[in-house]
């Protein structure tokens, strides 16, 4: 299946849920919401867990997604909706309900580690008050300061599998093209020591990490990176 298309789906996923936790009138304004972003699989995997689960019960749109601190493809992200906020830690792959916003109870250890703070005291200062969050990818109209597909920064690596990450033989689509068979002088990849082996070799080459030029296919065209941008 192409990315647009399992991208749609999760949208038309995520709107199926949302249908079902709010009320008619606030399904107006919630969709307005996943519309805005539909080209960012971690924020649609973050809705459809928020709808899936409805924290509390209550059957409120979520109404503003910002971004507290980010690490490798890992968030913190804030879901408001019009009379709370919640705290939830995402990555494209899993997402996970902290509790209420400022008002969660003592987070483990190492998630707070996993981003740079010593503890809940040092987190809880560096949380803005809801009013001056910022809204969750307000640029996301211009180019994209965090890689659409796996959710890293600006200069970080990919996650390993991510579709936008450049390979550094080929300059092409570094999870399509054969080069990670040519280098490990295999037919296929099946075992997962094959996998770490192959990432051994990846960084030794030099990985490409995460430029918004990089994006210029995504979500759409199935023509890849290599089609108009050479990246090296
Ligand atoms: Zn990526
Ligand atoms: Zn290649």
């Amino acid at each position: 299946m192409s990315e647009s298309k399992q991208l749609q789906q999760l949208v038309d996923e995520v709107k199926t849920y949302m249908k079902y936790a709010v009320s008619d009138d606030q399904i107006e304004p919630a969709a307005a919401v996943i519309h805005k972003y539909r080209n960012s699989p971690q924020v649609l995997y973050l809705l459809r867990e928020y709808y899936l689960a409805l924290p509390d019960a209550r059957e409120e749109p979520a109404l503003q997604i910002a971004q507290l601190v980010h690490h490798q493809g890992v968030s913190l992200f804030v879901v408001s909706t019009p009379s709370i906020s919640y705290l939830y830690v995402s990555s494209v792959h899993q997402v996970v309900w902290l509790g209420e916003y400022k008002d969660t109870e003592e987070l483990d250890p190492e998630v707070l580690s996993y981003f740079g703070f010593d503890n809940q005291e040092e987190f809880l200062k560096s949380c803005p008050p809801v009013s001056d969050l910022e809204e969750y990818g307000s640029n996301l109209n211009g180019e994209p300061s965090v890689c659409p597909a796996c959710g890293v920064s600006e200069g970080e690596y990919h996650l390993l599998g991510c579709a936008v990450e450049v390979c550094p033989w080929c300059e092409g689509q570094l999870s399509k093209c054969n080069c990670r068979f040519e280098q490990l002088e295999i037919d296929v990849i099946e075992k997962e020591e094959e996998l770490e082996d192959f990432l051994v070799l990846l960084t030794a080459k030099g990985r490409i990490p995460f430029k918004p030029q990089q994006v210029p296919f995504y979500p759409g065209t199935s023509d890849g990176l290599d089609r108009d941008e050479k990246t090296g």
